[in-house]
């Protein structure tokens, strides 16, 4: 049987970002990457927004450069982020990160771990410690019986072809209607990436309503579909993060921001924590420190959701339109600064936006109460899993 001091499930860009940053670090132990496919393959014409710190720390090679995020209600932009948003190939960022990393790989499908034994469908491997980087097939939470995560993003995504040469030079969110739906296009001269998005609480597909009015559906007519998926991203991160010897990471323990699903982003910042915590032979340390870094405000960020701007529950979005520099100068509404508070929310899981107190007072006093009740119990939720 083969022995392997690391062996990490799965190869997309969690098991790729901590297999390069565990060489980054120094770490000289073996590491063993077994994924069923090909690296990055779950995303073969796949692209993810990225920002400009990790495309300069990890040197992806963007497909396109966007100059900023617009943001609307019902097909209407009010909001421009101005910063750049890259548009990376999922699968080449995957495979350019493992290539620089020490690890090994293997195409097989892990269908079993006893112990620290781990069974794919043709070996038995032998490790010190494994890394459950299997994404939203949460293959080792499962098989463990541990807590899912337990509010997601599900999307309804279509990957087309850009034959029709439409061009964009900024990503569309489209914030709509009663149903807190997003409608999220983004356009590179190969494709074009369109989806409609809701948050929920239990994985159902039915839920997700596709708003009357779109900002690009009326130009996609005569675009070539290369994918259609229904997809989630889990997005409320779930203890354990180590249980025993296995450390679970990425979209397995629901680590995207719950503001925006963005992942990428707060994996590879996370794969540092995780590759120190394997250096020094001590995988608490990555439970202890990723907590300290990020857990205190993602509960905020897990409320935010509640908070009627996310649920555009519609009397106060009603109320809102009335606000002063909704309609004009809509920048100030968030009380952004040149949209820094926006840009945050869109990059940091952990960041709650700031309203105005104008903004603030238009709360019905039910919400109040009702948001006070259920940050208490988010933070029993989480006390008790901490206690198991
Ligand atoms: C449609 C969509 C759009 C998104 N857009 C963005 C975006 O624009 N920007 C952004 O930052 N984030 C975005 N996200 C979120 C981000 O892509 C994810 O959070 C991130 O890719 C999760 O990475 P991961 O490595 O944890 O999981 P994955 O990339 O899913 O990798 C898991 C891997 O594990 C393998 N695996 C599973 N079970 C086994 C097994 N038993 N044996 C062997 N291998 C196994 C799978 O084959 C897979 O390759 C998006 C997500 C989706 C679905």
């Amino acid at each position: 049987m083969e022995y392997y001091d690391v062996i990490i499930i799965g190869g997309g860009i969690a098991g790729c970002g901590l297999a390069y940053n565990l060489k980054r670090i120094g770490y000289t132990g073996s590491v063993l990457m077994i994924e069923k496919n090909e690296i990055g393959f779950n995303e073969k014409y796949g692209t993810r927004t990225m920002f400009e710190e990790i495309i300069n720390e990890y040197n992806f090679k963007p497909l396109k450069t966007f100059k900023g995020i617009k943001i609307g209600f019902d097909d209407e932009p009010f909001i421009t982020i101005k910063t750049p948003v890259y548009l990376v190939e999922y699968k080449r960022a995957c495979e350019q990160l493992f290539k620089k990393s020490n690890a090994n790989y293997k195409m097989e499908c892990v269908v079993d771990v006893k112990g620290d034994i781990i069974v794919t469908e043709n070996n038995s491997y032998h490790s010190k410690y494994i890394i459950d980087c299997s994404g939203t097939s949460f293959f080792l939470r499962k098989k463990l019986k541990l807590a899912l995560p337990f509010r997601y993003w599900v999307g309804d995504v279509s990957i087309l072809r850009n034959n029709i040469n439409i061009e964009s030079d900024h990503i569309y969110y489209n914030y709509g209607d009663k149903h807190g739906y997003i409608e999220e296009i983004n356009i590179s001269p190969k494709y074009i990436t369109h989806g409609y998005w809701q948050y929920v609480k239990n994985i159902d597909f039915s839920q997700i309503k596709p708003p009357e009015k779109t900002f690009y559906k009326k130009h996609l007519v005569n675009t070539q579909i290369i994918k259609k998926a229904k997809v989630i991203i889990p997005a409320t991160p779930v203890l354990p993060l180590v249980y025993k010897k296995i450390a679970f990471f990425g979209d397995s323990f629901g680590i995207a921001s719950s503001s925006t699903a963005y992942g990428t982003g707060p994996i590879l910042d996370s794969s540092k924590i995780l590759s120190i915590a394997i250096k020094k032979g001590d995988l608490k340390y990555f439970e202890r420190v990723w907590c300290k870094k990020y857990f205190k405000s993602y509960f905020r960020s897990i409320l935010s959701k509640y908070d009627g701007y996310h649920d555009l529950d519609s009397k106060f979005i009603q109320k809102l339109k009335k606000y002063p520099s909704f309609s004009k100068p809509a920048k100030r509404f968030f009380t952004i600064n040149k949209g820094e508070d926006l840009l945050k929310l869109f990059k940091d899981p952990t960041h709650q936006i700031r309203m105005p107190k104008e903004v603030i007072k238009m709360f019905p006093k039910r919400k109040i109460i009702f948001l006070s009740i259920y940050y208490i119990y988010l933070k029993s939720k989480y006390l008790l899993m901490k206690l198991k």
